[in-house]
């Protein structure tokens, strides 16, 4: 546990790239070893997005202790469970996104492609830092792959000329970031961590890699997000991911949380197709572990309270219109009720008025 005084959230990951090029296996790999490497009775599966607890973190990190040693702070990581950039924009905040980071996957074979050019524009565009994902080194011709191990470890027990080859394609993605006006380097030679992009060599196939891209993700968040990962007490704030109508629930959002407290019977507010909806929550909902008593019939367990950042359902009484990709906000008082009403059709405005930006 962390000895420091501010308490600090799960930063919210998300994963973009061209298509192919292995974002869904990559985060696949990581939710695995997440189910695999979790102490006994921690929850890994939320609504939309899966959670990486530290102490995972740590132990797969654990080989790498000398190379970068980290203490984490933060609980976790949040990965935002659908990769690409169509989600992407439902994360959309005021000023910026609710992603905290993101990890951009090209594939170290072919390099830079239209979509890859796209997400970084699109993360620029809303101010997120990423680091690259340099994924698929087990193609590399020659890669003799060592499962699951930090690439610093598998790196080492490859041949000169293997060696060599991946510093080329590195190399081909430093130029490649370059011309896109980024420093780049790989990571473990990169000295200032404000000034380069990291570029992270891994296989979403084997798992190479994986021990480095956590820690570094953690590293990096917790040194440079410290303020805007520092937990809020106060009412929830969120974002609609996606609308569904379930069996026995009726209409239901599934939304992001990434500040304050969301609690069972919370009055809320979000946009809706005809203006906005203000309504009270009747369920907040994750996933059911098996043999759950609190399970509902459609296969959530209700919960009375939720502190960011997390990925819930929300059943609520006037869903029907509720828009993907609107904010969501909680309100105890009359005075923020006009605020965050005000604040929506704001948003709202801007989110339709750029509907072809992404
Ligand atoms: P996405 O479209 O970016 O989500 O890409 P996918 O994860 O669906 O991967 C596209 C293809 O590349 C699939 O056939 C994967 O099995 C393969 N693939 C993904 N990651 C790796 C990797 O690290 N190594 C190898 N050899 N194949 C991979």
């Amino acid at each position: 546990m962390s000895q420091s005084t501010v308490k600090l959230r799960q930063p919210i990951v998300v994963v973009l790239g061209h298509v192919d090029h292995g974002k869904t296996t990559l985060l696949d790999k990581i939710r695995g070893t997440a189910v695999v490497k979790k102490e006994p009775g921690e929850m890994t599966q939320e609504v939309g997005a899966s959670f990486v607890p530290s102490s995972v973190i740590e132990k797969v990190a654990e080989p790498l202790r000398n190379i970068i040693p980290i203490k984490l702070e933060i609980p976790g990581l949040l990965f935002i469970d659908t990769p690409g950039h169509e989600l992407f924009s439902n994360l959309r905040k005021r000023g910026g996104s609710v992603a905290d980071i993101a990890i951009l996957v090209v594939d170290i074979t072919e390099g830079f492609q239209r979509q890859t050019t796209e997400s970084i524009n699109i993360l620029k565009e809303r101010k997120v830092p990423f680091l690259v994902a340099a994924n698929k080194i087990d193609r590399i011709p020659g890669w003799r792959p060592l499962e699951n191990q930090p690439f610093t470890i598998s790196l080492k027990s490859q041949s000169q000329n293997v060696q060599k080859s991946l510093d080329n394609y590195i190399y081909k993605l430093v130029m490649q970031l370059a011309e896109l006006g980024f420093n780049a380097e790989r990571f473990d030679r990169v000295k200032d961590f404000t000034k380069y992009i990291t570029i992270v060599p891994v296989s979403g196939k084997t798992g190479e890699g994986l021990p480095e891209l956590l820690a570094l993700l953690a590293g990096l968040t917790q040194h440079y997000l410290k303020t805007r990962l520092k937990i809020a007490e106060g009412p929830a704030k969120g974002v609609v991911l996606e609308v569904k109508e379930e069996q026995g629930l009726g209409h239901t959002i599934d939304v992001i949380i990434y500040d304050g407290i969301l609690r069972k019977n919370d009055t809320i507010v979000l946009g809706g197709l005809n203006g906005v909806i203000v309504t009270k929550i009747r369920n907040i909902l994750l996933p059911a572990p098996l043999q759950d008593m609190r399970v509902t019939k459609s296969g959530y367990r209700a919960i009375d309270e939720i502190v960011a950042a997390a990925g819930v359902k929300i059943s609520a009484p006037g869903l029907e219109e509720a828009l993907a990709g609107s904010p969501l906000y909680s309100v105890d008082t009359e005075d923020r009720l006009s605020d965050v009403t005000k604040t929506i059709l704001d948003e709202l405005s801007k989110v339709r008025f750029s509907k072809n930006d992404s």
